[in-house]
C-alpha cells in the first residue's frame, strides 16, 4: 500500500474551502478512494500570507527531507504547497529525483506514477492553472471589491477616471471614462487599425500636441503637476493591447478576471467596441511580426525558456550553427550550472506540449450579427417629410406641384411605415465551431510566429539539465486556453 503525506496550509485569509478541516477531509477521502495508506498530515500556518517553499516549511519540510518515508505527497489545491511556476517545476524535479508522486486533487492533477517520465497528460493539466489568479495577498482581499466592479488599483487605466460615489448601496471607488482623454484613445485606435503611419510617427504627433501619458495624465488629475514623460511606440503599444480598453477588469498580465461563469468581470464602460478592439489587436500583431522578421534566425523561443536552475531566462546563442540556448546566469560570469539546449530540442517539446494542451479543443469562429438599428433612417425620412408638408402648404392647391408634391409625400409615408415595422436587433456575436481543430493553425504557424504567440501569452517552458548528470526535466506552462484559443481562432479569420 502506498503511504501518503498530506500537506495542508492554513491561510491568513480563508474562506469555507480553504480551512484545514476540508483539506484534511478531502485528503482522507483521496487517501480511501485510491488505497494509500495516510503516513502524516503535515500542517503549516502562513502567518506573513507570503509563504515559505515546501522545502522550507516547518512542517511539510521534515517529510520532504525523508522522501523514502512516503510514496504519495497529497494537497487540495496547488497553492496549498506551491507559490509560483519555478516552486512548482523544482516540486516536479524533486519529485522526480525522489520518486514520490505528487496530487493536487482539486486541480485535478495527478502525478501518480512515481519515478515515471513527465507525462504529456501532466504538462495539460498544468495547462489550466493560472498563477496570477492563485495569489491570495493580492486577490484575497481585492475579490470582493472586484466582484462588485468596483475599482481597486492605484491609478486609472489610461482613458479612465476614478470616482468616489455609491452605487447600488455600495461606497467605493469606481471607474468611468475620462472626457478629457476618451477622444485621444479613440484616436490613437483608430490611427492604428488604419495602419496608415508608423506607431513611432503617431507617439511624435502625440508628444508635439503635449498629450499627456497615463502616469501623467494621472498626476493632471491629482491636481500635480506632469513629469513631461513623452509618448513612445513601447507605451503606446502597452495602452493599445490593454483588455482595459473593453472595460475588463484585468491582471498585471493583462489577463481578463473572470467571474465563476466565465464571463470578464466588468470594472467600467468599454472604450472601444469588441469589433474595433479585434481590429486593433490584429493591426498591432502585423506590426509586432514585422519587428520580428528583423530578429536574428533561431532565436524564436527567446522569451519562452525559464532557467529550471537559476530562474534566469535562456538567451540564444548566435555563434553556435544549429541554434542554442543557454542561461543567462553564464553572462554574468556565475553560471548557475544549468546547461544549455538546442533550439530543436524545445521546438519538439513545445510542439508536443501544444498539442496535448490543445487536444481536440475544436477550433471556433466568431461570427457578429451586426446590430439592426433603424432610427437614423427614420429620423432622416421624418425630417424630409417635413419639408415635403412645408412645400405643400406653399404651393397652389390642386396644381401640378402640389399633385407631384402629394405623391412624394404618400411614397415617403409609405417607406416609413415599412421602415418602422422592421425588427430592431443589439449585435450578436456568436462562437461557431468551424469543424477544424486548433492545430490545424498550430500547424500553420511558422517557428517565429509561434514563438510569438507563445511571447504574448506568457507561455514558460521549465528545462533542467544539471552539467554533469543526464537527467533532463522540462515543463511547459500554458497560460490562459481561452484566450489563446481566441487568440488563435482570430488569426485564422
Ligand atoms: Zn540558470
Amino acid at each position: 500500500m502506498r503511504r501518503a503525506v498530506g500537506a495542508i496550509r492554513v491561510s491568513r485569509m480563508r474562506d469555507a474551502s480553504t480551512s484545514p478541516e476540508v483539506q484534511e477531509d478531502k485528503i482522507k477521502g483521496w487517501c480511501q478512494l485510491h488505497d494509500a495508506e495516510l503516513a502524516g498530515i503535515a500542517v503549516d500556518k502562513d502567518v506573513s500570507g507570503k509563504g515559505v517553499s515546501p522545502w522550507e516549511r516547518e512542517d511539510l519540510g521534515k517529510w520532504m527531507s525523508r522522501p523514502q518515508d512516503f510514496d504519495v505527497l497529497v494537497a487540495t489545491k496547488l497553492d496549498r504547497v506551491c507559490r509560483d511556476a519555478m516552486e512548482f517545476f523544482r516540486l516536479i524535479v524533486w519529485a522526480k529525483e525522489n520518486k514520490i508522486a505528487v496530487v493536487f486533487i482539486m486541480d485535478g492533477i495527478d502525478l501518480s506514477t512515481p519515478g515515471g517520465e513527465m507525462a504529456a497528460k501532466i504538462l495539460a493539466v498544468v495547462a489550466e492553472w493560472d498563477w496570477n489568479r492563485i495569489r491570495e495577498n493580492t486577490l484575497d482581499g481585492q475579490q470582493k471589491a472586484i466582484s462588485q466592479g468596483r475599482f481597486k488599483g492605484a491609478i486609472a487605466p489610461f482613458g479612465y477616471r476614478q470616482v468616489k460615489e455609491t452605487r447600488d448601496g455600495i461606497t467605493g471607488t469606481w471607474l468611468v471614462p475620462d472626457e478629457n482623454l476618451v477622444g485621444i484613445v479613440r484616436e490613437m485606435v483608430a490611427r492604428v487599425t488604419a495602419g496608415r503611419e508608423s506607431v513611432a510617427s503617431i507617439a511624435r504627433d502625440l508628444n508635439q500636441r503635449g498629450i499627456p501619458v497615463p502616469a501623467d495624465a494621472h498626476r493632471i488629475r491629482m491636481g500635480r503637476p506632469s513629469k513631461g514623460a513623452q509618448w513612445r511606440s513601447s507605451n503606446i503599444v502597452r495602452a493599445l493591447r490593454s483588455r482595459n480598453l473593453l472595460g475588463e477588469y484585468t491582471t498585471n498580465d493583462n489577463s481578463t478576471l473572470r467571474d465563476e461563469t466565465g464571463l470578464p468581470i466588468a470594472k467600467a464602460e468599454p472604450l472601444v467596441s469588441r469589433q474595433e478592439y479585434s481590429d486593433l489587436q490584429k493591426a498591432l500583431d502585423k506590426i509586432s511580426r514585422k519587428k520580428e522578421a528583423n530578429r536574428p534566425s533561431s532565436s524564436e523561443y527567446q522569451g519562452v525558456i525559464v532557467c529550471g536552475g537559476c530562474g534566469k531566462p535562456y538567451y540564444h546563442l548566435l555563434s553556435h550553427g544549429k541554434g542554442t540556448y543557454r542561461c543567462s546566469s553564464v553572462d554574468r560570469g556565475a553560471s548557475c550550472g544549468n546547461r544549455s539546449v538546442r533550439a530543436d530540442v524545445i521546438r519538439e517539446q513545445l510542439d508536443s506540449s501544444f498539442r496535448t494542451a490543445f487536444d481536440g479543443m475544436p477550433m471556433l469562429r466568431r461570427v457578429v450579427s451586426p446590430a439592426e438599428d433603424h432610427s437614423e433612417d427614420i429620423a432622416a425620412l421624418t425630417e424630409e417629410l417635413d419639408n415635403l408638408t412645408g412645400n405643400l402648404a406653399r404651393v397652389k392647391p390642386g396644381s401640378t406641384a402640389a399633385e407631384a408634391t402629394l405623391r412624394l409625400i404618400e411614397s415617403r409615408e409609405e417607406s416609413l411605415q415599412a421602415l418602422r415595422s422592421l425588427p430592431e436587433r443589439r449585435e450578436r456575436v456568436e462562437w461557431l465551431e468551424t469543424g477544424e481543430d486548433l492545430t490545424s493553425v498550430w500547424d500553420g504557424l511558422s517557428d517565429a510566429e509561434r514563438g510569438l504567440f507563445l511571447r504574448d501569452h506568457e507561455v514558460k517552458l521549465y528545462f533542467r539539465h544539471p552539467r554533469g548528470s543526464d537527467d533532463v526535466s522540462m515543463l511547459v506552462m500554458w497560460g490562459r486556453l481561452d484566450e489563446m484559443r481566441e487568440a488563435l481562432a482570430s488569426r485564422s479569420a
